[in-house]
């Protein structure tokens, strides 16, 4: 019998269905595994938990299979399903080796519900808005989807005499909360180092209002998944599809599949060069070297993949183009931007001109930066002191917090602020955390925001599109909400006119204004027009321009050496004291300052952490979103909670601070030219 390590699962699958050689990978203690403790933080932070616990409020009655082990769970369910009737949460069924947990099974005679819970959100009213116009799959809706069918062709293996609806319950983006408090009704713990849900004492029906969630029949598409009209690509049909991977990885072979530009970017079994010290093995590295022949040694040279913002990497990849040095520059296509400046047209480079100045650092080993001194001075005139660097953070919570949300709702909770006067001197002027469990906090951040920036006319920069979606977000909030309790409405909706300006959605829903002339500057926008450091790898995240700067400007690393930082000293803070930003390890590398900061979490979780930082796509916010989450679903003591506060409020300094070193580089690039 197949033991239960090498069971092919629900989870399993869904890593194969991203790519089958990953099956060989995970669970391997030997290899680097970055998604081994996501699950947690990214539910955590998602709402995954409280999603999972609402939907068995809204099927009561039932049996919860709680014990991990496989044999045992088997066993119980085995006998729950013995009665004529029975709601199962996290039933396990197995057939020969292929193994799965149910969230929710619900038997009633000769027929199984099963329904597979999911925290995402769903704006549409059924399966067919789970498809595209030609009937195949839409890919947001795949991996979804392709769970749900995995299940029941397990489930009609174990019990080929049942009939079976399959359905996913999805967070309804058309529902509104007819309660107030919801999601304070489901509290986070670990037990045993497993995370539970405590729904709070005495909770009735009433207590929930209207359902927030959706179920969605599935049995249509789960068809087409099984007979391969749903779009895919797969040489065998499903049921051998998963026969083959089963057997494959019971015995633990490895399925070696084609790279991908993607997925293969996106791997989790690629290792951080500190984990290559500790000795852990890279299954990327492994991968391209089975794959693409490359030797240790070439690891060290920037990938086809590294290209930026390329919908050709795959067609490179296909030609066995690995490496940026290999491209040849006319193969970008390159086109100009118009360079006029009268047209109203941006200077700059343009995409292609951006990425052949990519590849063609990488063909000539040049790691000095791109500069275009003319085009940012010609913006930097146009600025006006004094200047104010703001970043938020910023989540979506599954459950509303109040009657008349949608789930996922866009929350602003956290905002640092930097100004730099007309005399070049620079302060952490301004931050706001509002994390107090059960507040919608959005209102009262703009509040503070607003008091912050409008004592003048000076420029405000952010960092990406980010802040000025979700004043857009927060301006949306403020029409909807009930004007008696929130009599500043009209004078708040007034003031974000004046900072953003209107994002698609918002112009959609008829609410467009004419963007004023302090609209907030995007300093990611001038990266990519007038900026670009080999160091970054091709990425334009603060994260990774912020180190690349650093290590580059003799300026910032003197200045920043000294302890000028902090309350009362050169650049006030308030959050720090007397701190040098500029530290090297012991091979004389400069440390990233966010390396500097202290842990946001306890030990356990921080490494986890880590993995989701090195993320690029979760980088940037994902700590705080999971400390917001923390403290608004977890249990915790005053002084845990002020420490999870004291770290987010460095974190965010850093952002803005990070933003003003990168301005004060260019400013001293522009003096130097
Ligand atoms: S490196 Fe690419 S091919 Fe290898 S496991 Fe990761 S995604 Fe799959």
């Amino acid at each position: 019998m197949t033991p239960a390590s090498r069971y092919l699962t629900k989870s399993r699958f869904i890593l194969a269905c991203e790519c089958e050689t990953k099956l060989f990978y995970t669970g391997k203690a030997e290899y680097a595994d970055h998604k081994k403790d996501d699950p947690f933080l990214a539910a955590l932070a998602e709402g995954g938990f409280q999603v999972g616990e609402l939907a068995k409020l809204y099927y009561p009655g039932g049996y919860e299979i709680e014990t991990l082990n496989h044999e045992q769970a088997l066993e119980q369910t085995r006998k729950l399903l013995q009665r004529e009737s029975v709601i199962l949460y996290e039933a396990a069924f197995r057939h020969r080796s292929l193994f799965l947990r149910a969230d929710i099974l619900i038997k009633d005679r000769s027929s199984f519900e099963l329904i597979e819970v999911k925290s995402k959100s769903f704006k549409g009213s059924g399966p067919e808005d789970m498809l595209n116009k030609n009937g195949t799959i839409h890919n947001n809706w795949v991996s979804y989807l392709y769970d749900v069918a995995f299940q029941k062709h397990v489930l009609s293996l174990a019990f080929p005499q049942m009939r079976i609806r399959s359905y996913l319950l999805l967070a309804d983006k058309n529902a509104r909360a007819t309660v107030d408090g919801l999601n304070q009704r489901f509290l986070i713990y670990k037990q045993n180092g497993r995370s539970r849900v405590r729904v709070r004492e005495g909770i009735t029906p009433e207590m929930l209002g209207e359902p927030i969630l959706i179920r969605v029949p599935v049995d249509d598409i789960a068809e087409k998944i099984y007979q391969g009209r749903d779009g895919s690509n797969r040489d065998l049909p499903f049921a051998e599809w998963v026969e083959y991977l089963s057997v494959q990885y019971e015995r633990d072979r490895k399925i070696p599949t084609e790279l991908g530009s993607k997925k293969c970017s996106d791997c989790e079994f690629r290792c951080t060069a500190e984990e290559e010290r500790s000795g852990l093995k890279s299954g990327f590295r492994e991968c391209w070297r089975e794959q693409a022949g490359l030797t240790e040694g070439d690891f060290s040279e920037p990938l086809v993949i590294d290209l930026w913002n390329s919908n050709r990497r795959d067609r490179f990849l296909n030609q066995g183009i690995y490496f940026l040095r290999d491209i040849e520059p006319e193969l970008l296509q390159p086109k100009d931007r118009n360079r006029g400046g009268g047209d109203g047209k941006e200077r700059g480079l343009s995409v292609s001109r951006r990425q052949i100045l990519q590849v063609e650092k990488a063909r000539n080993g040049d790691a000095s930066p791109y500069f275009d001194a003319e085009g940012l001075k010609a913006k930097m005139e146009k600025w006006v002191y004094p200047l104010h660097f703001i970043d938020f953070e910023t989540t979506q919570v599954a459950i509303p917090f109040n009657r008349g949300m949608a789930p996922y709702e866009g929350i602003a909770f956290q905002f640092s602020h930097h100004r730099v006067g007309a005399d070049g001197r620079i302060a952490h002027a301004g931050q706001y955390l509002h994390a107090e469990p059960g507040q919608f906090p959005s209102f009262a951040f703009l509040r503070a925001l607003k008091r912050e920036l409008e004592g003048d006319r000076g420029t405000i920069f952010r960092y990406a599109d980010h802040e000025n979606t979700y004043l857009n977000i927060i301006y949306r909030q403020l029409r909807e909400a009930d004007s008696r309790l929130v009599p500043d409405r009209e004078e708040l909706c007034d003031w974000i006119t004046t900072v953003a300006h209107p994002t698609r959605s918002t112009r959609d829903s008829g609410n467009a204004w004419v963007p004023g002339n302090r609209d907030m500057v995007d300093l990611r926008k001038l990266v990519e027009l007038y900026f670009y450091h080999p160091g970054t790898g091709g990425s334009n995240s603060l994260k990774k321009v912020l180190p690349a700067v650093l290590g580059s400007s003799k300026f910032l690393q003197e200045k920043y050496s000294r302890p000028i930082y902090g309350a009362g000293l050169e650049i006030p803070s308030l959050n720090f004291e007397s701190w040098s930003w500029i530290c090297s390890d012991q091979t004389g590398e400069l440390i990233d300052p966010y390396r500097l900061l202290p842990p946001v979490f306890e030990e356990a979780e921080e490494d986890d952490l880590e993995h989701l930082v090195s993320d690029p796509k979760l980088a940037d916010g994902a700590a705080a979103m999971i400390a917001y989450a923390r403290m608004q679903f977890s249990e915790m003591g005053d002084a845990e909670r002020r420490a999870i506060q004291r770290a987010l409020l460095k974190y965010c300094e850093l952002d803005t601070l990070a933003m003003v070193m990168l301005w004060e580089y260019w400013v001293r690039e522009l003096m130097a030219g």
